[in-house]
């Protein structure tokens, strides 16, 4: 999906589950989507044309969060668009620690695994974001 097409693609599922898509909003996740590598909150501060106060940015983060449009990673304390926002997941990640590339993994058999293994543990989880710190193919294919 192009980033214009998830833009309307999160457009028409904020319309479907009945929430707002305000324009602040709107353009928080539009900065996000438009960047390459994950964005901190005060680099996404920086981009708001016209500028916003830092709680409406805060704010606007937590609703793409909690609608699963946008994931924030704890690693690198910043945020970056979920490329597949219907399904509800908590996301996996492979972050280059050379270029800072993030991509998003889609394996149902983690969350499964993990979701198993902690509820035989008696732990119920409330995040079970999974960061994986290395070296992208690119970078990898580098050194050779
Ligand atoms: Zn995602
Ligand atoms: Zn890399």
């Amino acid at each position: 999906m192009t980033r214009r097409d998830l833009l309307i693609h999160d457009e028409q599922l904020c319309l479907q589950r009945g929430v707002r898509l305000t324009p602040q909003r709107r353009r928080v996740l539009k900065i996000i989507m438009q960047s390459p590598q994950p964005l901190g909150a005060y680099e996404i501060l920086q981009k708001m044309d016209p500028p916003a106060a830092p709680p409406t940015v805060y704010r606007a983060l937590d609703f793409l969060l909690q609608q699963g449009l946008i994931h924030r990673l704890a690693t690198l304390q910043a945020y970056l668009v979920c490329e597949h926002p219907d399904a509800s997941h908590q996301g996996q990640f492979l972050i280059c620690s050379e270029c800072g590339h993030v991509e998003e993994m889609e394996d149902s058999n983690i969350q499964q695994s993990l979701d198993l293994a902690a509820s035989q543990a008696g732990f119920s989880c409330s995040n079970e974001v999974v960061e994986i710190m290395g070296r992208c193919g690119q970078c990898a294919g580098a050194v050779h």
